[in-house]
C-alpha cells in the first residue's frame, strides 16, 4: 500500500495505491485537501499502466525511411549528445532549446533548469506553465512582492462571507474542491461566479455574472468604482498596508455602471447588486483562474481584481484576500525552481546578481558562466529553426502541438528544427514529430515532490517498478549530462536536498523541507527556511513581501481582447476544459473510461437556429489561423455571441490567438474572433 497523489491537476488529491502489478486506486481520507474524494480522472489514473500505447524503447527516426525505429538507451543518448554538441559548436549555446512542463516534479523542474544553464549553457529554456498561470504570477509579484497561487489553504474559503470566482470552473475541473462551496453555503456565505458560460460551478453560484470574453478587467474597474463611490473602501487598511491607491482612485472616474454594461454586457443593475454584496461583507475572497488570466491583458486583469480585494482591506486578513487557482499538477512548483526563462531556483530572478551568485555557488560554477534571460514559451517556439533561434529542442512533460496557441504555426516551427527530442510516456502528437523519442517513467513508477495550488509541498511515492526499457526524466538528463561532460544527480532525494540549498534565502524557500518530513506531515507549506520552521500556510498576515512591507495598487486600463469580432468573424471564441480530460489529453484520452468525450463546439440555440444547426450536427468554426469541424452542442448556458471549444484534442488551439500579454507573455487562449457554419 502506497500513499501518494493524483498525477493530474493542481489539487494533487491524496490517494492510496494497492498492489504491486495491477494497481488499484483507493481513497486516502486523512489527506486534508480532498478528504478521500477523487474525480473521474483520479479514480482511473492507473489506466496508463501497461497500456498498449506505452512507450518502452527509445526510438530514432531513420534518415532513409523516415520511420522511427527502436534503439538502445546508449545509442539514443549517444546520438542526442553528439548532435547537441555539434549544433552547439557550430551555432552557439543558444542554438539548443529546452521546453519543460508544469506537470514535472520539483526535482525534474529544478534539474531541467540546471541542465539547460550548466550542461548546455543555453538561455533558451521555458515551459508550458507560461500558458497556465503566468499572468496571475506576474500580477501577484507586482502587487504582493511574491507569488504563491493561494496564499492560504483552500479550505479557508469555506469561512469567507463572499467568494468571487473569476474565470474558474472548479466544480468541473477539480470536483473535490467543490465541497468547499457547499460548506461555504452551509456557513451562510455567498458565491459569485464570473464566466461567459454558466458552468457547473456557476450553477452553484448565488450570483452569476456573464460578461463578454475578454472584459473581466473592465468589470473589475466598474466594481471598484462603485465600491469607492459607496464609501466601501477600507481607508485604514489602505493607509497602513498598501501604496498607490490614490492613483488608482483617480483612474476610475469613467467606469460608471452604464459604461461597464456597454463594454462587458453585464447589466448595470447586476453590477450594483454585486457591489452591494461586496460592500456589506466582512470577509471577501477573490479567486481568479485561467478564464481571467489567459488573455493578452491577463496581468492587468488580475491586478484589477487584486485592486478590489486590497481596497476592501482583505489581503493578508483571515479567511479573505486574493488567490489564483493554479491548473497543472505542479503549476506552482514548476515556476519556482528554474525552468522559466527568467528565473533561477528559489523563485530568484535570473538578472539579479546576488541570485546568480548564490545559485552558481550551489552548482559549483562561476556566476558569469550562467546565461541570462531567454525567450518565453510562445516566443521560444516561434523562434525554432530561424537564423537566430534554436535549431534543436528537447521537450520534457509537454505536448505543445496540442496545447500551444496557433498550433499550425507551432507544428511548422517544429518541422524547421535540425533535431527534436521528446521524452514522454506515450506517443503524443509532439513526440510523433520527433527525431528521437525517449520513453520515461510515469507517476506511480517514480518518487518526487509536487507543490499544489496552496503552496503545499507533497510527496508522490513510487508504488511499482517501471516497465523494462523506460528511465526517469532525472536519469535521462543525468545520462545526457554525463555524455556532455557534467555530472548531474539523478536520485530524487538527493536532487531535492540540492534544490533546498539552491532555494535557501530565495523567495520560494524550501530549505527546511525534505522527503521524510513531507511524508510525516502530509505536506509542508513553503516558505519553510529551516527544519524547525513550521512552514507557512497563511502568508502576508503581518506584511507583504515588498521591501516596505506594503502591497501595491496598480493603475490598469481596459484594452479588450487583441482580436475583436468583425464582419468576417462576428463571434467570440473561448476555450477551456472538461471534467474527463487533463491538459493536452495525451494521457487521459488514452484511458478507456475517460475517452467517451470528444471535441465539440458549444453554441447558444439562437446562434444554432441562425446557421441551421441542431445538437450533434457537425459545424465548422473558423478563425484567422485555422478551422475545426466538430459536433455542435446546443446549450442555453453560453452567451449567444460566444462559441466554446475544449482544448484537450487537436483542434481548439488551431484556432486560438498567440498574441501575448506584455508582462507575463501569456497568450490569448480565451478570446478571439471566430465564425461558425454548418
Ligand atoms: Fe483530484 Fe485533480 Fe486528480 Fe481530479 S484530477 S483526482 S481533482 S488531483
Amino acid at each position: 500500500m502506497t500513499h501518494t497523489h493524483c498525477p493530474y491537476c493542481s489539487l494533487q488529491c491524496g490517494m492510496v495505491l494497492e498492489g504491486r502489478r495491477a494497481l488499484e486506486v483507493q481513497a486516502w481520507p486523512e489527506f486534508p485537501v480532498n478528504e478521500g474524494r477523487l474525480c473521474r480522472k483520479g479514480w482511473t489514473a492507473t489506466g496508463l499502466r501497461g497500456h498498449r500505447e506505452r512507450l518502452t524503447s527509445p526510438l530514432v527516426r531513420d534518415r532513409d525511411t523516415g520511420e522511427l525505429r527502436a534503439v538502445s538507451w546508449d545509442e539514443a543518448l549517444d546520438l542526442v549528445a553528439d548532435r547537441l554538441s555539434a549544433i552547439r559548436d557550430e551555432h552557439g549555446a543558444d542554438a539548443v532549446g529546452v521546453f519543460g512542463g508544469g506537470g514535472l516534479t520539483n526535482e525534474k523542474a529544478y534539474t531541467l533548469g540546471k541542465f539547460a544553464r550548466v550542461v548546455l549553457g543555453t538561455s533558451q529554456v521555458d515551459y508550458n506553465g507560461r500558458w497556465c498561470m503566468s499572468s496571475a504570477a506576474s500580477a501577484a509579484n507586482l502587487a504582493f512582492g511574491l507569488d504563491r497561487g493561494l496564499p492560504f489553504p483552500l479550505a479557508d474559503i469555506e469561512h469567507t462571507d463572499v467568494l468571487v470566482l473569476v474565470g474558474s470552473n472548479l466544480a468541473e475541473t477539480m470536483p473535490p474542491a467543490a465541497r468547499h462551496l457547499d460548506r461555504l453555503h452551509e456557513n451562510g456565505g455567498t458565491v459569485v461566479v464570473v464566466d461567459p458560460r454558466r458552468t457547473p460551478t456557476a450553477e452553484r453560484a448565488d450570483l452569476f455574472v456573464q460578461p463578454v470574453p475578454g472584459t473581466d478587467l473592465a468589470l473589475a474597474l466598474g466594481v471598484l468604482h462603485l465600491l469607492d463611490a459607496a464609501g466601501a473602501v477600507d481607508e485604514d487598511y489602505v493607509a497602513e498596508r498598501t501604496s498607490g491607491f490614490a492613483e488608482v482612485r483617480g483612474s476610475l472616474a469613467a467606469w460608471w455602471p452604464e459604461r461597464v454594461e456597454r463594454v462587458t454586457g453585464v447589466a448595470a443593475e447586476q453590477l450594483r447588486a454585486l457591489c452591494e454584496l461586496l460592500a456589506s461583507a466582512d470577509k471577501v475572497t477573490v479567486l481568479t483562474a485561467r478564464g481571467a488570466e489567459q488573455h493578452s491583458t491577463g496581468t492587468d486583469t488580475v491586478l484589477a481584481w487584486i485592486n478590489v480585494a486590497l481596497a476592501l482591506g482583505m489581503c493578508g486578513t483571515p479567511y479573505a484576500g486574493y488567490g489564483c487557482l493554479t491548473g497543472q499538477g505542479n503549476g506552482q512548483g514548476g515556476r519556482e525552481h528554474g525552468q522559466k526563462a527568467d528565473q533561477l531556483p528559489g523563485y530568484r530572478m535570473i538578472d539579479d546578481p546576488q541570485a546568480r551568485e548564490h545559485v552558481a555557488r550551489v552548482w559549483g560554477v562561476e556566476p558569469g558562466s550562467l546565461p541570462g534571460k531567454g525567450r518565453s514559451a510562445t516566443e521560444l517556439l516561434d523562434a525554432l529553426g530561424r537564423p537566430d533561434g534554436p535549431r534543436a529542442l528537447l521537450v520534457l512533460g509537454s505536448n505543445p502541438v496540442v496545447s500551444a496557441p496557433n498550433a499550425h504555426h507551432v507544428a511548422e516551427r517544429l518541422a524547421a528544427l535540425d533535431l527534436l527530442v521528446v521524452a514522454d510516456v506515450v506517443m503524443s502528437e509532439t513526440a510523433a514529430r520527433a527525431d528521437v523519442v525517449l520513453p520515461v517513467t510515469q507517476w506511480a513508477e517514480e518518487t518526487g515532490t509536487m507543490t499544489n495550488l496552496e503552496g503545499r509541498v507533497i510527496l508522490r511515492e513510487q508504488a511499482v517498478e517501471p516497465p523494462a526499457g523506460v528511465r526517469s526524466d532525472l536519469e535521462l538528463l543525468a545520462g545526457l549530462a554525463e555524455r556532455l561532460g557534467v555530472r548531474l544527480e539523478s536520485d530524487p532525494v538527493a536532487v531535492f536536498a540540492e534544490l533546498g540549498r539552491a532555494s535557501a534565502g530565495g523567495r520560494a524557500d524550501y530549505a527546511g523541507i525534505d522527503h521524510a518530513r513531507i511524508r510525516a506531515e502530509h505536506g509542508v507549506f513553503w516558505p519553510c527556511p529551516a527544519p524547525d520552521h513550521p512552514g507557512t500556510p497563511r502568508m502576508f498576515t503581518d506584511r507583504f513581501a515588498h521591501e516596505d512591507g506594503r502591497a501595491r495598487f496598480s493603475v490598469v486600463e481596459h484594452r479588450g481582447a487583441d482580436e475583436q469580432p468583425d464582419a468576417a468573424y462576428p463571434l467570440h471564441l473561448t476555450t477551456g476544459r472538461v471534467l474527463a480530460q487533463y491538459q493536452s489529453g495525451a494521457q487521459t484520452r488514452r484511458i478507456a473510461e475517460l475517452a467517451d468525450d470528444g471535441p465539440f463546439v458549444e453554441l447558444h440555440p439562437f446562434l444554432a437556429d441562425r446557421i441551421g444547426a441542431h445538437d450533434g450536427d457537425p459545424v465548422v468554426v473558423t478563425t484567422r489561423r485555422g478551422q475545426l469541424r466538430a459536433p455542435a452542442r446546443v446549450v442555453t448556458t453560453i452567451r449567444p455571441d460566444t462559441l466554446f471549444v475544449p482544448f484537450h484534442w487537436v483542434g481548439a488551439n488551431l484556432l486560438t490567438n498567440d498574441a501575448l500579454d506584455p508582462t507575463s507573455r501569456m497568450p490569448e487562449f480565451k478570446a478571439c474572433a471566430a465564425a461558425v457554419r454548418t
